[in-house]
């Protein structure tokens, strides 16, 4: 049975149920996913609500948002314990008792007896009480089930959205139940597509795009955050499906103003972009990382089909490494030291010896917080690719801390292979 009138839902918010939130003994994650997810679906958020294990309080929180949204979705306090209070008050602030839901509790059974567990103690049977009228979204990942609840408060129709608190069983439900559900519910969505840019910084890139930015027409541009590359995103908001995409010409504009730092139009990150280079034209390659320590690697390696092009990797931390699996030079590295041009070349070359790839990639570097001097502080990276008859060369100083280190440099290996391999196909061949 449905109370509420099926209107449209424009205006939606978050509420996140969790004293441990409150302490900052966990991150919110659920508001920045659930976030991304309502934008998706082209409803407009204007609050988040982080609010504790209190009966009171999670009450008023539940009001309040329900006075000025059309939506309200809430993770957390759904489970077996006594502070699991979540559903409860929902039900309560919707005007509807709680009855035991027959399917629920059976899938609580049965999730029990997946596990070869037969000591469910009393309190798991409260996960099956649910609101009246609620719409249950079963749980596929654990035991407590979510629910909709579409109500009616101060005479407008409202829906809350009830999921669980872990994440992993707040996404899964979210995308199998609510968001088909929100779907129906909404008549508007947002079309992205995202420019990538990188040899740029972010405010430089910023202030050349400002105009666009700022010019609240349909689409939109905004400048999204990400390590060690610039991205934006160009969003046009459509009011059907069919409705055809008007986003190219922002997106020459941009080309134009900063045709020479875009990687990609589209999704694809920079290893993937790589790896799509090296496939369409048949080459291989394979990787030596010193400061990385195979993130290089790593990175490349959860790409699908990247076995046609990956062929291997060596981690050469120490100098030996260097020196016995690569061939680097030991005289070398005694004069110009492990993260300079002339390693790093080594490097390279050596690891396309071994590996009998078209191209190889090599990075040294002091990734930190130790290993700085004045001449070579923290962040200090040398990339180099190899190929035949040639080698280039990066010379990098990455802010930030070791991850961030590490991060940038395993970017900046790809974009070096990126570079090198279309600069050589102009013709601009380096060495
Ligand atoms: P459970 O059955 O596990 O008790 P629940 O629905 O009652 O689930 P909570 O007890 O509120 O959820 O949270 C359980 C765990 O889920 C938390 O300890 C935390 O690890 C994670 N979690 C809860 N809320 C969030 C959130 N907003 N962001 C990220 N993780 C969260
Ligand atoms: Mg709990």
């Amino acid at each position: 049975m449905r109370t509420a009138e099926q209107s449209s839902i424009h205006i939606g918010e978050i509420l996140c149920v969790g004293t441990e939130l409150l302490l900052g003994q966990i991150t919110n994650t659920n508001a920045s996913w659930l976030a991304r997810q309502l934008t998706l679906l082209g409803i407009s958020s204007y609050y988040q609500t982080v609010v504790g294990d209190n009966p009171d309080r999670m009450r008023q929180a539940m009001r309040v948002a329900a006075d000025r949204s059309d939506l309200i979705v809430i993770t957390g306090g759904l489970g077996p314990t006594a502070d699991d209070l979540t559903m409860a008050i929902a039900a309560e602030v919707a005007g509807q008792p709680l009855i035991e839901h027959a399917p629920s509790r059976a899938a609580i059974a049965d999730f029990f007896q997946r596990l070869n567990r037969t000591n469910i103690t009393e309190n798991n049977w409260k996960q099956a009480m649910m609101p009246r009228d609620g719409l249950i979204m079963p749980n596929n990942n654990g035991t407590a089930p979510g629910a909709i609840i579409e109500f009616e408060f101060n005479g407008r129709p409202k829906v809350m959205i009830l999921l669980p608190g872990p994440p992993s069983e707040m996404t899964l439900m979210f995308q199998e139940a609510a968001a088909p559900y929100l779907e129906k519910r909404t008549s508007t969505r947002f079309r992205h597509h995202f420019v990538r840019l990188i040899g740029i910084g972010e405010s430089a890139a910023e202030t050349q795009l400002k105009d666009l930015i700022d010019r609240q027409e349909n689409p939109t541009l905004a400048p999204y955050a990400s390590e060690g590359e610039v991205m934006f995103r160009v969003t046009q908001l459509v009011h059907s499906d069919a409705e055809l995409d008007n986003t190219a010409e922002l997106i020459e504009e941009i080309k134009s103003r900063m045709g020479e730092y875009i990687y990609e139009i589209g999704t694809r990150s920079m290893p993937a972009v790589v790896k799509d280079l090296l496939n369409e034209r048949h080459l291989t390659i394979s990787f030596a990382e010193s400061c990385t320590a195979g993130l290089v690697s790593s990175t490349f390696g959860e790409l699908p089909g990247v076995s046609n092009v990956f062929k291997g990797a060596l981690v050469a931390y120490d100098n030996d490494v260097k020196i016995n699996q690569l061939h680097v030079d030991s005289a070398s590295l005694e004069q110009f030291g492990a993260v300079s041009e002339a390693v790093a070349s080594a490097m390279a070359t050596g690891c396309r010896d071994v590996f009998k790839t078209d191209y190889a990639v090599a990075v040294t570097g002091i990734a930190g917080p130790e290993g700085g001097t004045p001449e070579k502080p923290v962040g200090l990276v040398y990339l180099a690719v190899a190929y035949e008859g040639g080698f280039s060369v990066r010379k990098i100083q990455i802010p930030g801390n070791r991850a961030r280190v590490r991060n940038v440099s395993a970017l900046n290996a790809f974009d070096l292979v990126r570079k090198t391999l279309l600069a050589r196909e102009d013709g601009q061949h380096q060495s």
